[in-house]
């Protein structure tokens, strides 16, 4: 046999690189995590909620590159502020996990990426960060940051509270991905603890409704078409709602059909 020709070997390496690439893409811990988290509750979509909790298998081939960038972004954001006391002399905390509660059977926690605490106790601000690209960070400047991730920070906060430190504010960065820093955008308001609170009590209550009816319940639930994008039991054209959604505008489509 042949040795392969220079281009060939090189077109082999790379689709092995491909290979490795791809499966470290798809195997980060929170793409494996099982247990419903912080970061998820907020979804506006019910439907999308109930197949996570049902446990229903994700059939979105996507592959969740920006995602996996973000999580470098977080662990050097984490690294370099690790530890720091600010010159007020507040202390920051970075990567803190923390428990909010239970959901259906599960004990739910998330990691937290950054609480600043007051030198006198007093205070503390809950922060996540958002790489994001141009077009969602000018969104996001002008609209707010949306249910979601207004949720997941406000539940975070909640986290803190139980664990007895204080919280009085939350906020996000939203640091650009395809832009110098200078476009960076926060957004901050006063923690609030109802946020957190109606959000588990939903989420709880689709879970105990799964429970009850099983997956027969899904094709039932609450659509929100701003979840469409990327989730991960979008499949064009499905007809089985309770193994995945042909979107909730195709779905409204189907519905004004029969009317
Ligand atoms: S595809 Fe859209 S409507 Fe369907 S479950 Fe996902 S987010 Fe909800």
């Amino acid at each position: 046999m042949s040795a392969p020709t220079a281009s060939a070997a090189v077109r082999e390496v790379i689709g092995d690189l491909e290979a490795a690439l791809k499966h470290a893409i798809t195997h980060q811990p929170r793409s494996l995590q099982q247990r419903l988290g912080p970061s998820e509750i907020g979804s506006e979509c019910d439907r999308q909620l109930g197949y996570r909790l049902a446990g229903v298998p994700r059939v979105n081939p996507y592959l969740p590159w920006l995602a996996y960038i973000g999580t470098a972004m977080h662990a050097q954001l984490a690294g370099d502020l690790s530890g720091r006391v600010l010159p007020n002399g507040a202390r920051v905390l970075v990567e803190q996990k923390v428990g909010v509660g239970r959901i259906g059977n599960d004990d739910i926690d998330g990691t937290s990426d950054i609480y600043i605490g007051a030198a006198d106790g007093r205070t503390g601000i809950v922060f996540d960060w958002k790489l994001v690209g141009k077009t969602p960070l000018q969104y996001y400047r002008v609209h707010g940051p949306g249910p979601r991730y207004r949720v997941q920070v406000h539940t975070y906060g909640y986290g803190f509270r139980r664990r007895g430190l204080p919280v009085t504010d939350v906020g996000i960065g939203f640091l650009p991905r395809s832009q110098e820093f200078v476009h960076r955008h926060w957004w901050y308001e006063p923690y609030d603890e109802q946020i957190a609170l109606n959000a588990i009590k939903r989420a709880d209550a689709i879970a105990t409704a799964i429970t009850t009816a099983g997956p027969a319940l899904l094709p039932l639930l609450r659509t929100a078409e701003a979840e469409c994008a990327y989730c991960p039991w979008f499949r064009p054209g499905s007809r089985d709602l309770t193994r995945s959604c042909p979107g909730a505008g195709a779905l409204l489509t189907s519905l004004s059909a029969l009317i």
